[in-house]
C-alpha cells in the first residue's frame, strides 16, 4: 500500500464500512502513523484535526472499530476500512454517523457467526465445510431444506415443520455470505417493494 499523504497535507480521508452489513458508519483522516498505527493494532485510528493528535476511535467510549479489511482508492488518496463496530459508532449516540439503524434480532446474529466462522476459517464447523465445498454445493443445500420443508407442509408436524423451516434459514445465509450479500440488503430489497 503507497498512500499519496502529500496531497491532503498529510490527511487522507478514510470511509468506515460495516464489514458485516456494508453500511457506511463514519468518515474519519488519518496521516501515515494513524494507518501504521491502525494496521499494527487492528483497530482503527484516526488523525483528529479536532484534538490534532492521534485518536483511537474508542479510547474513551470503548466503540472501537475492529478491522477487517483496508483498501485504498484508485489514486491511493483515499482508504475504504471494512470494520466491525464494537458498539454506536457516533458520538451521538447514534449507530452510524450518517443515520440509519443497526439491524438487530438473532437472525442478524446468526449471520454474524456464519460470517465469521467462514471468514475465520473454523475446520471443525459444519458452516465453514459447507463453504468449502463450494457455491453450487450450498445452492444445493438450500434446495434441499426447501424440499423438505415442502414435503413438511403437508403434514401436520409442527415439531418437523419448524425444524426444516429453521434448516432453510441456516442455509439461506450460508449462501448469502457465499455470495457476498447481506441479510440487510435482502431486507431492503423488500423494504423498497414496500414502498411502492
Ligand atoms: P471515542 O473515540 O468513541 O472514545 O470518542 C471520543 C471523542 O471523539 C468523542 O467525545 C467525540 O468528540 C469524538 N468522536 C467520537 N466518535 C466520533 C465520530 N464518529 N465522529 C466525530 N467525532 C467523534
Ligand atoms: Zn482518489
Ligand atoms: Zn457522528
Ligand atoms: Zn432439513
Amino acid at each position: 500500500m503507497n498512500i499519496d499523504f502529500e496531497k491532503g497535507n498529510g490527511l487522507v480521508p478514510a470511509v468506515i464500512q460495516d464489514s458485516r452489513t456494508q453500511q457506511v458508519l463514519m468518515l474519519g483522516y488519518m496521516n501515515a502513523e494513524a494507518l501504521e498505527l491502525t494496521q499494527k493494532d487492528g483497530r482503527v485510528h484516526f488523525f483528529s484535526r479536532t484534538k490534532n493528535r492521534i485518536w483511537l476511535k474508542g479510547e474513551t467510549s470503548e466503540n472501537y472499530l475492529y478491522v477487517k479489511s483496508i483498501k485504498e482508492d484508485c489514486d491511493s488518496d483515499a482508504l475504504l476500512i471494512q470494520a466491525k463496530p464494537a458498539g454506536n459508532v457516533c458520538h451521538t449516540g447514534s449507530f452510524s454517523c450518517f443515520g440509519g439503524k443497526k439491524s438487530s434480532g438473532f437472525l442478524y446474529e446468526l449471520e454474524e457467526t456464519v460470517s465469521e466462522r467462514i471468514d475465520d476459517k473454523v475446520e471443525n464447523s459444519y458452516t465453514y465445510q459447507l463453504y468449502q465445498r463450494g457455491i453450487n454445493k450450498m445452492a444445493q443445500k438450500v434446495g434441499e431444506e426447501a424440499v423438505e420443508l415442502v414435503i413438511e407442509a403437508k403434514d401436520d408436524n409442527a415439531d418437523l415443520f419448524k425444524n426444516e423451516a429453521a434448516d432453510l434459514l441456516y442455509h439461506f445465509l450460508i449462501l448469502l455470505k457465499a455470495k457476498s450479500f447481506s441479510l440487510t440488503e435482502i431486507e431492503e430489497v423488500l423494504l423498497e417493494r414496500n414502498r411502492k
